[in-house]
């Protein structure tokens, strides 16, 4: 998007402002899929705790796409969006039984990741056929925040218990029809991720009524200059080749699913924050914005890099920057970064903010949430209002308190 499209929609809707260009979602759609063009059925479900707002649903919707969600209240969003209960999977962790039975009431795909509700899911209904979580135990990316897949993860039934699965799957007479894996947020290197599907594969080959195989995601995207991103294509022509013998050697043309969250929406985003105040220290030069940790906590949570760059005044001289928030603890988003000068009042932009970022956000400091806005042929479209001081007051109860006065 251009300087003065994001200037002028923190004009018209206020700081700060989420803003989502649809037209990058759309690329990072169609990239996907081409690489995975030579795949018969392909399957993208679009991974809803990225960023969840039903104006976004709606679009990956209109390309195709189903949805990968974590709980009911992803669901409903999704149904709300309109997407149809049989283009949605819940792919849930440590959620009770009785919501899995409510969203598989729904219609919707269910996903399995542990021993114990399989065994009670399937007991009491042998006719619903589950998707699997298998931990393949393959560490893809280096940060174990966001690797899943590894040995001391919480999620999905560890590879080695195959056996126990089909045990529980021959005593209840249910039907296994997907196998899933998802094993972080980082694809770092292609070969490890082969490597981790060659273990999905073997296990496969035990479940006979195989509708899908779901990759899960981990596509890495560049946050800055110099990261490695995934190389999708090479990914879509190495995993396909893979694929489609497995499906040959099957007896059956299955889907490969994917559930991409960060690789849709990551570079779609920006997040426009004003610089309340210019504060020179002995040791630095702080940039304040009308913004913290409330509203991008990736930054303070998972040290993550997001650019920052200075859409009122582009041509400035660069010069050093420590961004602040205006959380009242410390609250940073940036350290030593090399910005267009800034004065006060400047508008800001916080780039790769499509995932992850709005979805996190609280009210902490009693902050409201900020707008959204999506960017869509060359018009700004309100998708949230920013929050008002009756939202933060809503589901609290006044009721009299006093203390007696003691002596
Ligand atoms: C979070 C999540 C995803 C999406 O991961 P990204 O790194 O955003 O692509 C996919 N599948 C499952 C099961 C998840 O929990």
């Amino acid at each position: 998007m251009e300087n003065a499209q994001l200037l002028a929609i923190a004009k018209e809707y206020g700081s700060p402002v989420y803003v989502y260009d649809s037209a990058k979602i759309v690329s990072q759609y169609n990239r996907l899929t081409t690489a995975f063009k030579k795949v018969k059925q392909l399957k993208l479900n679009y991974a809803v705790k990225a960023l969840s707002n039903i104006a976004i649903l709606k679009l990956i919707n209109s390309l195709g796409a189903g949805l990968d969600t974590v709980s009911i209240q992803e669901v409903k969003l999704g149904i709300l969006a309109g997407v149809a209960p049989e283009h949605i999977i819940f792919t849930p962790n440590g959620v009770s039984l009785e919501e899995i039975e409510e969203v598989a009431a729904m219609g919707v795909q269910i996903n399995i990741d542990n021993l114990s509700i399989l065994e009670q899911f399937g007991t009491k209904h042998p006719n619903i056929p589950v998707c699997v979580r298998v931990n393949p135990h393959v560490m893809a990316g280096g940060n174990s925040k966001i690797s899943v897949g590894h040995i001391d993860s919480k999620f999905g039934i560890s590879v080695h218990q195959i056996p126990h699965i089909l045990r529980i799957v021959a005593n209840t007479g249910m039907t296994i029809n997907g196998i899933h894996m998802h094993t972080g947020s980082d694809i770092l290197d292609i070969d490890v991720f082969i490597y981790a599907s060659e273990i999905l594969f073997d296990a496969a080959t035990n479940f006979k009524d195989l509708d899908f195989i779901d990759f899960g995601s981990g596509f890495k995207v560049a946050y800055k200059e110099g990261d490695i991103a995934t190389n999708i294509e090479e990914f879509g022509e190495k995993l396909t080749k893979r694929f489609n013998k497995f499906c040959k050697d099957y007896g059956k043309d299955l889907v490969l699913g994917f559930e991409p969250g960060k690789f849709l929406v990551s570079e779609a985003g920006f997040f426009l924050a004003k610089v309340n105040v210019i504060k020179q220290t002995t040791s630095t030069v702080f940039a304040g914005v009308d913004t913290g940790f409330n509203h991008l906590i990736r930054p303070m949570f998972y040290d993550s890099h997001h650019e920052i760059i200075n859409v009122s005044k582009p041509n400035g001289k660069e010069r050093f920057y420590s961004v602040v928030g205006y959380i009242c603890e410390t609250d940073t988003f940036a350290t030593n970064r090399r910005i267009r000068e800034i004065t006060e009042g400047d508008i800001v932009a916080f780039k790769n903010a499509g995932a992850y970022c709005f979805s996190m956000a609280s009210n902490y400091n009693s902050r409201y949430r900020p707008a959204e806005v999506l960017w869509h042929n060359g018009k700004a479209h309100l998708i949230r209002k920013r929050e008002t001081f009756d939202d933060l007051i809503q589901n609290q109860i006044d009721v009299d308190i006093t203390v007696a006065e003691t002596v």
